[in-house]
């Protein structure tokens, strides 16, 4: 299994032809329901930038997992999906991805401030190195409510033009004010509801700091995006103009969703400014 995308990438680096087999698109595809909420036609564009990444990246398997068909696959998409509007360019500078067979440990060191040095074990799912590799845990079926693929990989556009800080280079015709703007009353109104233990469609994982609100955004805009642009439409709106994707039409598309058309005389005592 493992051998067959490896010996096709040997192939396409020596310019003969091949293709990925049908039927491992079509079950590594099947795992990302997601996919389904972009317009048919970017499919292929898709599939061609998956294979891009493949043939740019190196994979290599954490604590004996073998890095298999499917996992590179997947992975493969994932990523490629962040960057369906902008090109293997996004991803320049490093190649290595490290894979873990589930969640990890990583071990740190923290001084105190009586320069007393503490080691601890950091539980993680992911981490992505500044002008390094991208590490992942995979787990089979996913893990419930978090990405890690897309998580650490928006990491890694955010970082493209320096630290991770929730403010990535934009496109062209982007306003770096209205993203500021949006995200940091999101963000804002995020932490309040958190300390209020009020639950929202995201993660409260989000309320560590603006990098990883960007991160969590970004797996709900191509996870739940429905959710996010009726919780928080700002946010959603730049992140539709950013990845170039408008990710909630094509879930309601997917779902069969109408929206009900206005009614033509609505009640005259119905705008009393509140929403049910
Ligand atoms: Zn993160």
């Amino acid at each position: 299994m493992l051998d067959t995308l490896k010996r096709w990438l040997n192939r396409v680096r020596k310019n003969e032809t091949a293709a990925p087999a049908p039927e491992l698109w079509a079950r590594v595809e099947a795992r990302l329901p997601f996919l389904d909420f972009l317009p048919e036609e970017t499919r292929p564009r898709l599939r061609a930038l998956a294979v891009a990444f493949l043939g740019e990246k190196e994979f290599y398997g954490a604590q004996g997992l073998q890095v298999g068909d499917d996992i590179m696959l997947s992975i493969a998409l994932q990523a490629s999906l962040l960057i369906l509007n902008r090109g293997l360019a996004a991803y320049r500078g490093w190649v290595g991805i490290i894979v873990y067979p589930g969640d990890f440990v990583v071990p740190r060191q923290v001084m105190d401030e009586a320069g007393v040095v503490h080691e601890y074990d950091d539980p993680m799912l992911g981490e992505a190195r500044q002008d390094g590799p991208v590490v992942v845990a995979w787990f089979d079926g996913g893990c419930p409510g978090v990405n890690v693929i897309l998580h650490e990989f928006a990491h890694k556009l955010d970082m493209a033009n320096g630290n991770a800080d929730g403010s990535p280079a934009l496109l062209p015709g982007m306003s770096r004010r209205q993203w500021a703007e949006a995200f940091t009353a999101a963000y804002e109104r995020l932490c309040r509801l958190d300390d209020a233990g009020i639950e929202t469609i995201l993660d409260p994982y989000a309320t560590t700091n603006p990098a990883e609100f960007f991160a969590v955004a970004s797996e709900a805009f191509f996870e739940t995006p429905l959710s996010l642009r009726a919780a928080f439409p700002a946010v959603y709106a730049q992140l539709s103009a950013y990845y170039g994707l408008d990710t909630a039409e094509g879930e309601a598309r997917k779902s069969g969703i109408r929206f009900a058309a206005e009614p033509d005389n609505p009640p005259e005592d119905s705008d009393d400014g509140t929403a049910g």
